[in-house]
């Protein structure tokens, strides 16, 4: 059995393993599929790729631990918790390295976002947990919330840990047991994560993760009569594939997909504060983020000083290695991906966008690597498709607006509703506007993150919600026991 770390605590060997109930079990095919380290473009790892009869194996672990898991004492759960956040600290480093490797993330950026966030969804579901009513009265009815029970769990590979552990986190608080299949294209954090699952002494079968193909394990799991539920995050082809194969088993589906999220820059913005925040977010983790805010609406009165702060402060980014310290935005995470955003690039060129900023092809000084030139267009309007199609890469649409309707208007024209965002100093239009858009979260200037604000799409962006009580809930069914109280006198 080879582990799930090298020496260095650095996940880079093969792993032909699947864990299940309790331990790691070789998978039942040869196949292994290949990890690329995106900013050497060389292959830094193999994963086992899984076969149905794996993922077989491991719904059986979780089903026969489900009864006792779903009875355990809350204080049992926490403490489990509570073990899992206290390891993923000790190994937070290990994690970061891991993280800059199998996707790219900048060394800073994994240190001060991937981990601690990730970590973050793990205290949050503790936080719940502590104060959560599974029974509440209403009237002689009583409301009984119970785990759903076997959940399936398809994560991505844009935030690979963060969106394993704010999946795994309240699906285990809750009661309910599961079968992680992470990305296959950076599936080592994933191992990393089982092995603290792992050593923090979860029971046999509580927690098991399966690596495969989306068409081959994540379709299986959508399809399997033992699971009870599943939770996406990913492309809207493969959530809305995930719905399709969960329906004749009329499992609960809950699925975060893909943002276009707007940034509206009220005419009373503080622009030269605004503007270099709204790039910055737009491009955190290389724009690899479905909610980053991808369209800066602004006045159209103010587009000129709008595009010179834009272009320079993305001038100013330094793209590079991200084992390196100094690095702000490392490589776009894969191949396919690095190919999607070219194309696009070259799209918005071609639709009569006027480039701000970068371009096609690599930054100056790199010719190996995923590296993109953070690029900026304006004059951007909702007919083209760099205003309508995700495009997952460094790639800021400005859009100029006449009155504050017409940015109301511009905001919600999409398919999405993730993300949203608004600058302006007057706070009560700034509220107003916030009303308005059609979206799961709006973050009114630029807020501290918050692990317990229920994170998730309106329209073609998902269904339920992540984090928090909310989060927590899904993973809940809910049952109504009449006359369980005594009818008063
Ligand atoms: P992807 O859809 O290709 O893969 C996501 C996961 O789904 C992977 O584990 C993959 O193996 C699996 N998968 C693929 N096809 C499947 C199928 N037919 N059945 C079951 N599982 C399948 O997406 P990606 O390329 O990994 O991630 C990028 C996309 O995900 C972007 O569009 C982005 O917006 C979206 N995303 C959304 C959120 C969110 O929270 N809303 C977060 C991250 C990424």
């Amino acid at each position: 059995m080879k582990t799930a770390t090298d020496a260095d605590g650095v996940a880079t060997k093969a792993h032909d393993c699947a864990y299940i109930a309790g331990a790691w079990r070789p998978v039942s095919s040869a196949e292994m599929l290949p990890v690329v380290d995106p900013a050497r473009e060389t292959v830094i790892a193999e994963v086992a790729a899984g076969r149905a009869s794996d993922l077989d194996r491991a719904v059986a672990a979780a089903r026969e631990a489900f009864p006792a898991f779903a009875a355990s004492p809350v204080s049992e759960r926490l403490a489990l918790l509570e073990r899992i956040h206290g390891l993923m600290l000790e190994r937070a480093e290990p994690l970061a390295q891991t993280l800059a490797r199998e996707m790219g993330a900048a060394i800073s950026h994994a240190r001060a976002a991937h981990v601690p966030l990730a970590a973050a969804h793990i205290r949050a579901a503790i936080e719940v947990l502590a104060d959560y009513q599974f029974l509440t009265l209403r009237g002689t009815t009583a409301i009984v919330r119970e785990p759903i029970g076997v959940c399936g769990l398809i994560t991505p590979w844009n935030w690979p840990l963060y969106q394993i552990t704010a999946k795994v986190a309240p699906a285990l608080a809750a009661g309910c047991t599961v079968v992680l299949k992470p990305s296959e294209l950076a599936p080592l954090s994933a191992l990393m994560f089982a092995q603290i699952v792992h050593d923090a002494g979860a029971p046999p079968g509580v927690f098991n993760l399966v690596n495969g193909t989306g068409v081959e394990i994540g379709a299986a799991m959508a399809g399997h009569p033992d699971i009870d539920m599943i939770s996406i995050t990913g492309s809207n082809r493969a959530g809305a594939l995930v719905a399709q194969a969960a329906a004749p088993t009329v499992k609960r589906v809950t699925q975060e997909l893909g943002g276009k999220s707007p940034n509206v820059l009220l005419p009373d913005a503080d622009f030269p504060r605004v503007v270099p925040l709204g790039v910055m977010a737009a491009f955190r983790n290389v724009g690899q983020s479905c909610s980053a805010p991808t369209r800066m609406i602004v006045p159209r009165w103010k587009l000129a000083e709008v595009e010179a702060i834009a272009r320079a402060t993305a001038q100013a980014i330094t793209v590079g290695d991200p084992l390196d310290d100094r690095t702000v935005l490392g490589p776009i995470a894969n191949r396919a991906q690095f190919d999607r955003v070219q194309a696009m690039i070259e799209m918005g060129i071609a639709g009569g966008a006027s480039l701000v900023c970068g371009g096609p092809g690599r930054p100056h000084g790199h010719d190996r690597g995923f590296y993109v030139r953070p690029t900026i267009f304006s004059g951007v309007t909702g007919a083209m498709r760099i205003a309508q199609e995700e495009i997952f890469g460094p790639v800021l649409c400005i859009m100029p607006y006449d009155d504050v309707d017409e940015a109301v208007a511009i905001a919600n024209d999409t398919v999405f509703g993730l993300g949203g965002h608004v600058q302006g100093a007057d706070v009560e239009q700034a509220r107003a506007v916030a009303l308005r858009i059609r979206t799961g979260q709006v973050h009114l200037n630029q807020p501290a993150w918050d692990a317990h604000a229920p994170f998730g799409g309106y329209k073609r962006s998902g269904n339920g919600r992540e984090y928090g009580v909310f989060g927590f809930e899904e993973y809940l069914e809910t049952k109504a026991i009449l006359g369980f109280a005594p009818a008063p006198l």
